[in-house]
């Protein structure tokens, strides 16, 4: 006999194993699983044929597979709401999965999983990801695009479908192929495959890693790195970071890299202002980056190091040996604590300004701007923020002005350019005076400082960038000393006046570069690492008794 004959003949034995294992796979499933294709007898089409192979071939392998077809027009598609053909549920009494289009192709990998998941009755996810989706409190109707031939879809489809399968009573899945439904495609602008929405937002766009989709699943939004949770209730380290930005997640790449522990603690969205950056220009190696790419970029390093603590708020830092540090989550105690708390943005204070934030006012262009593609906005400020949001806002197909209290800006003058070669309205030497509206914003009172005089501005969005202040909260409840301008005070090596206790990034004030907070959190770091090992506060001069010598 030819070879071939006997490639052949081992081919068919191992594809007749696979059959049997996974016979006997479905055999064992606990509960049955039903399927019900919704098709329209008025157009038999390849997606409905496909539909009635697939289904056949698998019901061959399992009696524990059912299977009922039913025109789009009987009761039973108005029953489960179903308002095209072909749509496959997957027992429906049990999980909202459904397939819009055919699981042809490619996606024949994710339906035997999703068949496998039904039959057990269990999601197969992660331990971490279940407790992200224990988190998950309101419902989301899950839309995957996918097409049969996208290798990459079926991850993402068995992402979807474990969370359906996880959480039955919140999450709905629908899996679209774009080439049975392109109009959907359309509406969606789904033009590339996998893209995942959840109750009609983008939430993901290609496949993820399941713990950064569950992510995406909860916080409504892409995401492109997952943070593990820790349940310790008590954590000794060498150094706590507050804040997680660029000063303190350079902090702790350079602590661990010493030899230090380090935990880096973050109430809110890592990467601090950088987040809400639209493109950074100016750090170094990179030409144009997106600010939320830059911070992915930072904490995933940092992650390689360290444990990062997001989510939790620090309420209180006691001084000693060790410092405790109590958070809203855990205990830590440490031998030093690192305050790389940042910045706030400032609010401008005029009327309508808080009754119209999130309905029109806004201090995150990179976050609000799409909302107001064709629409008439202002920015207020004349620095390095107003003009990158300015510009963000511009590109993305708002119409934007520039409202700015003096004749002249302070932003660099590469963006002075830029707004320029852009057309960028600027109305110079005005103030906001109110923002007025119904519901959201509707118009802007100004007041040309120069003239005296008042103007109604009809817009639609008010974007404020008008500088920052500091994050001092903290220090204060510590006792560090605060200088006159606001900012924490530092010996110029990041040491406070208390012991133990240290400061890097806007916090301490300095040009407020992503640049400059990355060096400042590595010298912090490395002046930490120093006294750890020879601790200052322990040498007998002026400084022990009430700390590091202190200068402005
Ligand atoms: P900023 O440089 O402090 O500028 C704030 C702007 O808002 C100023 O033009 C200021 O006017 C105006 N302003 C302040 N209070 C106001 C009020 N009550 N009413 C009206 N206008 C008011 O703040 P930023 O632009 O947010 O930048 C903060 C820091 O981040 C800076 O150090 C900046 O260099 C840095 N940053 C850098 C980049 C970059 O390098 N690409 C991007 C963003 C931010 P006056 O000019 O009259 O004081």
């Amino acid at each position: 006999m030819p070879n071939g004959t006997d490639e052949e003949s081992g081919a068919a034995m191992s594809e007749a194993d696979f059959l049997r294992q996974l016979q006997r796979t479905f055999e064992k499933l606990p509960n049955p699983i039903d399927l019900y294709l919704i098709s329209d007898k008025t157009r038999d089409d390849v997606f409905t044929q496909t539909n009635r192979q697939i289904v056949r071939a698998f019901r061959e392998l399992s009696d524990r597979i059912h299977f009922r077809e039913y025109d789009i027009s009987h009761d039973f598609a108005r029953q489960w709401e179903v308002d095209s053909a072909p749509t496959l549920l997957i027992s429906p009494d049990r999980y909202g999965i459904r397939w819009l289009g055919a699981p042809a192709g490619e996606e024949g990998r994710s339906f035997l999983e999703a068949l496998l998941m039904v039959g057990m009755g269990e999601s197969r996810l992660s331990e971490q990801s279940k407790k992200v989706m224990q988190r998950i409190e309101d419902p989301r109707n899950v839309r995957v695009f996918v097409s049969p031939s996208c290798p990459y879809c079926p991850q993402q489809v068995v992402n979807a479908v474990k969370a359906a399968v996880e959480k039955p009573g919140l999450i709905s899945v629908e899996i679209v192929d774009i080439q049975s439904r392109p109009e959907m495609a359309d509406e969606y602008a789904a033009h590339s495959v996998p893209q995942a929405f959840a109750n009609d937002i983008l939430i993901a766009q290609g496949a993820q890693p399941e713990e950064v989709f569950v992510s995406s699943l909860e916080k409504m939004e892409p995401q492109t790195i997952f943070i593990p949770e820790s349940d310790a209730e008590r954590v000794e380290t060498d150094l706590v970071i507050v804040g997680g930005g660029p000063a303190g997640l350079t902090a702790g790449i350079y602590a661990e890299r010493s030899g230090l522990k380090a935990a880096i603690i973050e109430k809110d969205a890592l990467g601090g202002q950088v987040a809400l950056t639209p493109v950074v220009e100016n750090y170094t190696g990179f030409k144009h980056v997106g600010g939320k790419t830059l911070v992915d970029i930072m904490v995933t390093h940092a992650l390689e190091y360290c444990q990062i603590y997001q989510g939790e708020e620090v309420v209180d830092i006691r001084p000693g040996n060790p410092i405790s540090v109590v958070t809203t989550r855990r205990k830590f105690e440490s031998r030093a604590v690192l305050l790389a708390t940042g910045a706030t943005h400032k609010h401008l204070g005029v009327p309508g300004e808080t009754r119209f934030s999130g309905r029109g006012v806004s201090y995150c262009a990179t976050c609000d701007g799409p909302l107001f593609r064709g629409k008439r906005v202002i920015v207020v400020g004349g620095g390095n923020s107003a003009a990158t949001e300015a510009l963000h806002l511009h590109h993305t197909g708002v119409d934007v002005a520039i409202v700015h209290r003096r004749d002249n800006l302070r932003a660099q003058e590469f963006l002075q350019r830029n707004l320029r070669d852009n057309g960028i309205p600027i109305l110079w030497n005005t103030e906001v005076k109110e923002i007025r509206g119904k519901d959201l914003v509707e118009e802007v009172l100004l007041l040309n400082n120069r003239t005296g005089e008042e103007t109604v501005y009809k817009a639609q969005g008010v974007f404020l960038a008008i500088g920052y202040v500091p994050a001092v909260k903290l220090a204060q409840a510590v006792g560090a000393a605060i200088n006159e301008d606001g900012f924490v005070q530092h010996d110029g090596r990041h040491r406070t006046n208390i012991p133990g206790i240290y400061t890097a990034g806007d916090v301490e004030g300095g040009y407020k570069q992503i640049v400059t907070a990355t060096g400042q959190g590595a010298e912090a770091a490395m002046t930490i690492f120093e006294d750890l090992i020879n601790p200052y506060w322990h040498e007998t001069t002026d400084a022990t008794e009430s700390g590091a010598p202190v200068s402005g």
